[in-house]
C-alpha cells in the first residue's frame, strides 16, 4: 500500500495530519462553532429562486469580480460595523480560509514568515505552512489576552511579513482591544512594512464594536469576516475581507479565475437580503453564550470571558478524559489542545441545557 510519505510530496508536509474536528454522529454537536439555527424557510425559497436564475446561465463563467456580491457585503459592513466601505475595499472567496490563503500567497511565501499569538486559530499556522510561509508562535498571557509588550518585542525581533490578530480569538473567545491592534500594527510597520490581518470571523457575536474602523489610514491592515457563523451559512463557503483597495488589487495576482461560483454568489446574495432576520438569531445566541458562561461558573468551572459563539472552560486534570466523559453523555465538544481546557459552541437553548447537564455531572469527577 502506498502511503503519503512514499509520494514525492514537499518535505514540510511529511508526517503532518490534515486539519479537522471529528465529525461524529452524536445527538448534540457543539464542536465546530456552527450556528445551530437552520436558515429560515423564506430564505431557503429565496435561495432556490436566485440559484434558478444563476442555473440558466451556468454555461457561462460567473462574474469573476463578484461585483454585486461585494457591493452588498460592503453595504452590510457599512451598516453594521461602524465604518463606511465601498465595493473596491471588499473581496470575497470560498470561506475566510480561502481569503487567508490568498493573503498568504500574496504577502507570505518562501523566505517570509507570519506570526500569530497562540493558542489561536490553528489554520493560520497551517495555511502559512501550505503556502511555504514560516510560522512564528507568538505569546499570550495566562488569561489568554494578548500581552502587547511581549508581542511587540517578538515582532521587533522576528520581523514577520504577516501578523495575525484573531478577535474574538478562537478557541479562547477573547476579544482584542482596538488600542492593542493599533500597537501591534505600529510595531509591525516599524519592523518592516508588513500586513496585519485581523480575523473577525466571530465579530458579530462580540460585546465590543467591530475593529473595522481601524482600516482607515492603515493600508496594511486587513479585516477578514465570514458568513459561516453569524449568517448561519457554514455550508455556503463565503468569506470576505475589507481593506484598502490596493490590498484587493494585490490579491487579484493570486486568486484563481472564476473562483467564486455563480451558485455561491447567488446564494450569498439571497442570505444578505435576510440580514436582519439572521442577526436576530445572533442576538439570541449572544444571550445563550452569556448564560453558558454564567452557568458554567456557577457549577464551579474556570471560564474564559467570551465574545464569540463558544466558550472555553476548565480546568481539567486530563482534558481528553473530560472530553470523552462529556461525549459519553451525548454531547460533542472540542479539545483544541489547550492544556486543561475544552471549548463548547453555543447551541439552541435545549442543546445548551443538555451540555450544561453533562458538564455538571462531569465536574465532580474531572477537576
Ligand atoms: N477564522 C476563524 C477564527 C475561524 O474560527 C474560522 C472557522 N472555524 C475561520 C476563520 C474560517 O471560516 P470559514 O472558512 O468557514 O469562513
Amino acid at each position: 500500500m502506498t502511503r503519503i510519505d512514499d509520494l514525492p510530496i514537499r518535505d514540510e508536509l511529511r508526517g503532518q495530519s490534515p486539519y479537522g474536528a471529528p465529525q461524529l454522529d452524536v445527538a448534540v454537536r457543539l464542536n465546530t462553532n456552527e450556528n445551530p439555527y437552520p436558515l429560515p424557510e423564506p430564505l431557503v425559497a429565496r435561495i432556490a429562486e436566485r440559484v434558478a436564475v444563476a442555473a440558466r446561465q451556468l454555461n457561462r463563467y460567473p462574474d469573476r469580480d463578484a461585483v454585486e456580491l461585494r457591493t452588498e457585503l460592503a453595504a452590510y459592513l457599512s451598516r453594521t460595523a461602524g465604518h463606511r466601505v465601498g465595493t473596491g475595499q471588499v473581496w470575497a472567496a470560498n470561506g475566510s480560509n480561502e481569503v487567508i490563503q490568498q493573503l498568504l500567497q500574496t504577502f507570505g511565501g518562501p523566505g517570509r514568515s507570519a506570526i500569530g499569538f497562540e493558542p489561536s486559530y490553528s489554520m493560520h499556522a497551517l495555511i502559512s505552512r501550505g503556502t511555504g510561509t514560516g510560522w512564528i508562535s507568538g505569546p499570550r498571557r495566562d488569561d489568554f489576552t494578548v500581552d502587547v509588550a511581549a508581542a511587540t518585542r517578538e515582532i521587533a525581533a522576528r520581523r514577520p511579513e504577516v501578523v495575525f490578530v484573531c478577535s474574538p480569538n478562537n478557541p479562547t473567545g477573547t476579544a482584542v482591544a482596538a488600542d492593542t491592534v493599533v500597537a501591534l500594527y505600529e510595531a509591525a510597520q516599524a519592523a518592516r512594512p508588513s500586513l496585519v490581518v485581523v480575523d473577525e470571523a466571530y465579530g458579530e457575536f462580540s460585546h465590543r464594536p467591530s475593529l473595522l474602523p481601524l482600516i482607515e489610514g492603515r493600508p496594511n491592515l486587513v479585516l477578514t469576516r465570514t458568513m459561516s457563523k453569524a449568517f448561519g451559512a457554514a455550508g455556503l463557503r463565503l468569506g470576505y475581507l475589507a481593506a484598502d483597495p490596493a490590498v484587493v488589487d494585490a490579491v487579484q495576482l493570486v486568486r484563481l479565475p472564476y473562483h467564486l461560483s455563480a451558485v455561491t454568489q447567488a446564494t450569498a446574495l439571497a442570505a444578505l437580503e435576510y440580514t436582519d432576520t439572521l442577526l436576530g438569531y445572533v442576538e439570541q445566541l449572544k444571550a445563550e453564550r452569556d448564560r453558558q458562561v454564567a452557568e458554567l461558573r456557577a457549577i464551579g468551572y474556570e471560564v474564559t470571558e467570551s465574545d464569540a459563539n463558544f466558550v472555553q472552560f476548565g480546568r481539567f486534570a486530563d482534558s481528553h478524559a473530560a472530553w470523552q466523559a462529556i461525549l459519553d453523555r451525548g454531547v460533542l465538544v472540542r479539545d483544541n489542545g489547550v492544556p486543561g481546557r475544552l471549548r463548547v459552541s453555543t447551541g439552541t437553548p435545549a442543546e445548551n441545557d443538555a451540555f450544561l447537564d453533562a458538564a455538571r455531572t462531569v465536574y465532580k469527577e474531572h477537576q
